[in-house]
């Protein structure tokens, strides 16, 4: 079984940055819980399937993809469809990971886990990495790619875990604060130690 990394932190924190950095440097296998979440939910899947039955032919768009903004708004007005939801996807989710991490052949792999601390998923990792930063600069950076307001910033960092609570279940810390941050030396000592740790460099 592959060494595994979860890989978290906030919005906007530097997770897709890193992980492209341990992708491009060191070939590292990276999987998504994102883009698994988007895959089982793909037109023809058993997630959409089930939606579908659920919700009603109106969720899905003209070519029979899940309309996502619709689906966004009905969870959003009701906490027992978001439940509900939740209930069907998650499994579904942590099922397609465990699939993904089986077909990997990197020395150890980088599982991107955004919602990692709220949705309690450190039993799939043998480590935690998280990139941290504070929170002005998640606003900022937030606003900047995002082009939204501050308040909608703040709102969006405010239903996530905090990074004291993140900060409690890392075991490696990388720090992403500033404009010129010296990622790549940070990533290329902590690949070492996964390395070591993952024992395939014996
Ligand atoms: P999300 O969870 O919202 O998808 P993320 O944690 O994957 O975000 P990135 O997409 O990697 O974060 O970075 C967020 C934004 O901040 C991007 O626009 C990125 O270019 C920028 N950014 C990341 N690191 C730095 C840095 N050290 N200096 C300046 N900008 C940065």
């Amino acid at each position: 079984m592959a060494f595994v990394v979860g890989l978290t932190g906030g919005i906007s924190s530097g997770k897709t940055t890193v992980a492209d950095l341990f992708h491009q440097n060191f070939s590292i296998d990276i999987i998504d819980a994102d883009v698994v979440a988007r895959q089982v939910v793909e037109k023809g899947s058993p997630g959409l399937a089930a939606i579908t039955t659920h919700f009603g032919q109106e969720i899905l768009n003209d070519d029979g993809t899940l309309n996502r903004s619709r689906l966004r708004e009905i969870i959003f007005a009701d906490q027992r469809e978001k439940s509900w939801l939740n209930q069907l996807l998650h499994p579904m989710i942590r099922q397609k990971m465990q699939t993904d991490l089986a077909q990997t052949s990197s020395p150890y792999t980088l599982l991107v886990i955004p919602l990692l601390v709220e949705n309690q998923l450190q039993s799939m990792t043998d480590r935690i990495l998280v990139v941290d930063v504070d929170e002005e600069t998640q606003i900022q950076r937030t606003m900047t790619r995002d082009g939204i307001s501050r308040q909608h910033a703040q709102n969006i960092l405010s239903a996530q875990a905090t990074r004291a609570e993140r900060l409690a279940v890392a075991d490696d810390v990388i720090n992403n604060n500033a404009v010129n941050q010296k990622l790549l030396s940070q990533i290329t000592e902590l690949h070492q130690k996964y390395l070591a740790m993952s024992g395939r460099n014996l």
